[in-house]
């Protein structure tokens, strides 16, 4: 017998193991781990991944595979091993596990429909929703539940007469051109050609271009190239002298664009020392982790691209993972001017289909090198050679959905798998990974300098409280505003940046100081002054303004804060001639938007550069001189332990926007806080001093890299339940765990609501505990039956980065 192991689409703790199929005799042999096939579960059909083919099973009655979806197995051998190690590290579902690794147009989708069971059953429908099946035997769930007669449906589900059926749909669809090539070779085109009456000289011309350029070309291009019309092409096909094809095309976001080959540069002496090890264990096979410390324009990206050069040479492929936001056009090209068509790009600005497409060339070995956000770490690559992180700090590398993997963690393993190293490349590392480097677990290399020796920026930091006694009520610092009113004399370019979008453009009664909150979650509601409407921003809650306030009925009610919006219309006030771009979320929503708005000012098209976190990254542009932060605070009071060091990555990153090039640069810090370190060494670049002091402050309040962390949070609509569940797993983790770990809980969590769930969690602090992941495993199976019946959410993050 013919057995497969198949994880099936269903999410839950009692269907996260192997289920035993028979597989029918005429896929014995085809069916391969890895392919993706359809069986039955219970009453449904439904998509799982076979893991595994064995010869029997312990279970005596085996129901069959019904339909193979995949040709070729879609995941690969070490990618399924991946999966195993991914669900225990993370506590995933085996499928969420799976499903992370494959582009979304992999992703199973269902239709529910009704079917009726048997014909014979008709005459005993209930007369109102007979006509639905008078001439077909399954309708749509949608029909149904909009017929207005779903409890009719339903009680005929319960009779047995129709039956609920979830129908995969196979959501991908290749691209595909109609093409056109000769089917004779050049003889029999000469000889067709003579037989053909001299009228017809349209098709005399097509055979002529056959005789000169014998390949399969796109039919549009044949009709346009010759300005001839479709029925030319179908006369030769209706010949036999042409044939019609269709044929599978890449939908590739980058083919409009020419990419000029760049060469290697010959490296400096810093970045030939840093570079000699890289390449060493690349020769000798070896898995390491390097962290390449460098400054901004120290050269780091040119280490990568020799890196990946070399083993390209060696007939391996390499992973580049660059944060979502740096996946600027400009960073792409670095990438595909050096490789061409060797790479793939994978990010979310690409469409599912688009995104497939860049998948499907990794998959069938046509390019060698992926370059993408935190997601192309799972690249279907068979024989890496390097991994790559560039700014290996940053937090969005760690995924806050199921499974919640970091991708630095991911990129060891699988390298650990290949036998090849890791580059984790920063100007200012997390604390994690310095703290490795400094213990010799990772192997440190830095570049000190930066390029062509432009120094860095100077740094003012303006105190904002200062301003306000000497009367100053406006957003810009007397320096701020003079620094931008120079620039603007000398046609140079500022960049203003501030933090978050609208973080804190609440609405609030001067009077009486109500704040208008979100009715479903304890957060503030943002204010958005392009349609005048308040949004949560974590359930999406909108509402328009009040006029006066729902408190004290006073009329003095207004937002306050600085969104962008208000900075630009600021910016319009103070300096009427200046030309300003705003990039935020509400700019750059549209496809393509954020590399308009780039290439406008990089034109030279604005003056001023205003924006959120997005701009902080990849700019670099040699007219800007001039980089402000209009509040370097709003992230320090977040109720993260990583708030300083956030701050100062931030601080220092945008800093180093300016006087990249010939001409020299300046930075204003603004602040309400300007004695707190993470900005005093932000202004100084100094990166060594802010980790010294940082992992002080990290040791005596026991965080990592001290500690580890596992975070448990609670949510569901009643409060007792979510307290009394909290106190129980805190309870059991007491117990369970040795005395040197520390329980935090329960707690409200620092958002106590949403969407009208409230939350509470408990923190675990560690060093070491063999019996943690156990431990945490078995909550969540004693909660799930309670989560399918009342709604109540556990979830858990061992190394959580959102601490909200
Ligand atoms: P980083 O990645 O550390 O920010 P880059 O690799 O982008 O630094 O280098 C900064 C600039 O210096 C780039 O314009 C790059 O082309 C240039 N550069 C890098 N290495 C060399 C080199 N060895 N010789 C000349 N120019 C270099
Ligand atoms: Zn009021
Ligand atoms: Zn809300």
């Amino acid at each position: 017998m013919s057995v497969a192991k198949v994880i099936v689409d269903v999410p839950a703790q009692q269907t996260n193991k192997p289920f035993d199929y028979r597989i029918p005799a005429s896929l014995i042999n085809v069916i391969k781990p890895g392919m993706r096939v359809i069986v039955p579960f219970g009453p449904r059909k439904v998509q799982g991944f076979v893991v595994d083919i064995v010869t029997e099973s312990q279970f005596p009655k085996l129901r069959e595979i019904i339909e193979l979806m995949d040709i070729e197995p879609i995941l690969n051998e070490e990618l399924l091993e991946l999966a195993d190690w991914l669900t225990d590290e993370t506590l995933c579902y085996k499928i969420s596990a799976f499903q992370v690794m494959l582009p979304p147009a992999l992703k199973a989708k269902y239709e529910k429909k009704l079917q009726l069971k048997d014909r014979k059953k008709f005459p005993s429908l209930s007369k109102s929703i007979q006509p639905y099946f008078y001439e077909q035997d399954t309708i749509d769930w949608e029909d149904a539940a909009n017929s207005g007669e779903l409890s009719q449906f339903q009680k005929e589900v319960a009779n047995g007469a129709l039956e609920v059926r979830y129908i995969v749909k196979d959501r991908i669809k290749k691209k595909h051109v109609k093409m056109v090539a000769p089917a004779l070779p050049a003889e029999g085109l000469l000889q067709r050609k003579e037989e053909l009456s001299k009228r017809s000289n349209k098709q005399i011309s097509v055979i002529n271009y056959f005789l000169s350029h014998p390949k399969p070309i796109e039919r549009q291009k044949i009709l346009s190239t010759l300005s001839i019309s479709s029925s030319v092409i179908k006369g030769l096909v209706e010949k036999g002298i042409l044939y019609e094809t269709m044929e599978e095309v890449y939908r590739d976001p980058y083919q409009d664009r020419t990419f000029e080959r760049t060469s290697p540069l010959k490296l400096t002496d810093e970045q030939s020392i840093a570079i000699k090890p890289i390449l060493q264990s690349i020769n000798e096979q070896r898995h390491e982790v390097f962290l390449l410390y460098g400054v901004t324009g120290s050269g780091k990206t040119e280490v990568y691209l020799q890196t990946i050069q070399k083993v390209l040479q060696g007939g391996k492929e390499g992973i580049v993972l660059v944060p979502e936001i740096s996946l600027t056009p400009q960073m792409v090209n670095r990438f595909k001017s050096r490789f061409g068509d060797e790479v793939a790009v994978l990010h979310s600005g690409l469409s599912v289909g688009e995104k497939y497409d860049e998948w499907r060339k990794i998959q069938r070995k046509e390019v060698r090198v992926a370059v993408g956000a935190r997601s192309a770490i799972f690249a279907p690559f068979e024989n890496l050679g390097i991994i790559i992180i560039d700014e290996e700090h940053e937090t969005s590398y760690k995924q806050e959905d199921n499974p919640r993997y970091h991708a630095r963690d991911v990129a060891i393993e699988r390298a650990k798998n290949y036998s090849c190293p890791v580059i984790l490349g920063s100007a200012t590392p997390s604390l994690e990974t310095f703290a490795r480097a400094k213990k010799g677990v990772y192997h440190l290399l830095t570049l000190s300098k930066r390029m062509n020796e432009h120094n860095l920026p100077s740094v003012d930091i303006v105190d904002m409280r200062e301003e306000l006694r000497e009367g100053n009520r406006s957003m810009f610092s007397r320096l701020l505003y003079n620094k931008i009113e120079d620039r603007l004399a000398k046609k140079e370019q500022t960049v203003l940046f501030l933090n978050k979008r609208g973080y804190s453009s609440f609405v609030m009664c001067r009077d009486c100081g109500y704040v208008v909150d979100c009715p479903n979650c304890d957060i503030s509601l943002t204010y958005h002054r392009f349609n005048q409407q308040m949004k949560c921003h974590y359930c999406g809650f909108e509402t328009i303004v009040p006029a006066v306030c729902p408190e004290c009925s006073s009329e003095h009610i207004r937002y306050f804060g600085t969104g962008t919006q208000k900075v630009e219309e600021e910016l319009g006030k103070i300096f009427p001639q200046a030309r300003v771009i705003r990039m935020d979320i509400d700019t750059t929503s549209r496809k393509g938007s954020h590399e308009k708005l780039l290439n406008a000012f990089q034109e030279g098209k604005a003056d001023i550069l205003l924006g959120t976190q997005m701009i902080a990254k990849g700019l670099d542009f040699p007219n800007i001189t001039l980089v402000g932060v209009l509040s370097a605070d709003t992230m320090l009071h977040l109720p993260d332990f990583r708030s300083s060091e956030k701050t100062f990555q931030l601080l220092t990153q945008v800093s180093g926007r300016a006087g990249r090039h010939e001409l020299p640069g300046e930075v204003v810090i603004q602040t309400y806080t300007p004695e707190h370190y993470s900005i005093i060494l932000a202004g100084e670049q100094d990166f060594d001093q802010f980790y010294q002091k940082e992992m002080m402050i990290r040791k005596i309040s026991g965080y990592p890299p001290f500690y580890y962390l596992a975070l448990v949070t609670v949510s569901h609509e009643e409060l007792m339940k979510v307290i009394d569940v909290t106190e129980k797993i805190t309870k059991l983790l007491s117990s369970r765990l040795s005395n040197q770990a520390q329980i935090l809980g329960p707690v409200a969590s620092s958002i106590p609501r949403i969407n009208n769930k409230y939350r509470y969690q408990c923190i675990v602090k560690y060093k070491k505990e063999p019996n943690l992941t156990a431990t945490l495993k078995k909550i969540l199976d004693y909660h799930q039956q309670e989560s399918y019946s009342t709604g109540l959410q556990i979830s858990i993050d061992k190394n959580p980065y959102i601490m909200m």
